[in-house]
């Protein structure tokens, strides 16, 4: 067994480790938890709800975007993002 070294986003915790400084500078640079990115996950137009799941009796997320830009949180560099004032995840 061999102890390697290995690198975490600082903006989303939760993905896996990445082997090289290189490989974590890419991520950081398009991840949506980055504010830099500009994406859905940290813009403070993003709007959380709930609405009636395929099952009844269920409710499932619903996400919406009060500035009506196009909702795509898997994307980054919106016009209409602002900075979201009480991001935490
Ligand atoms: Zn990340």
């Amino acid at each position: 067994m061999k102890i390697i070294q290995a690198y975490r986003c600082e903006y989303c915790p939760r993905t896996r480790p990445y082997v090289t400084p290189r490989a974590i500078a890419a991520h950081e640079s398009r991840c949506f938890h980055n504010p830099e990115t500009h994406s859905c996950a940290t813009c403070e137009n993003l709007r959380h709800s709930h609405k009636p799941g395929a099952r009844k009796g269920y409710v499932t997320d619903a996400w919406s975007c009060t500035a009506d830009a196009p909702l795509a949180p898997l994307t980054t560099n919106c016009p209409a993002w602002k900075p979201q004032v009480s991001y935490e995840f």
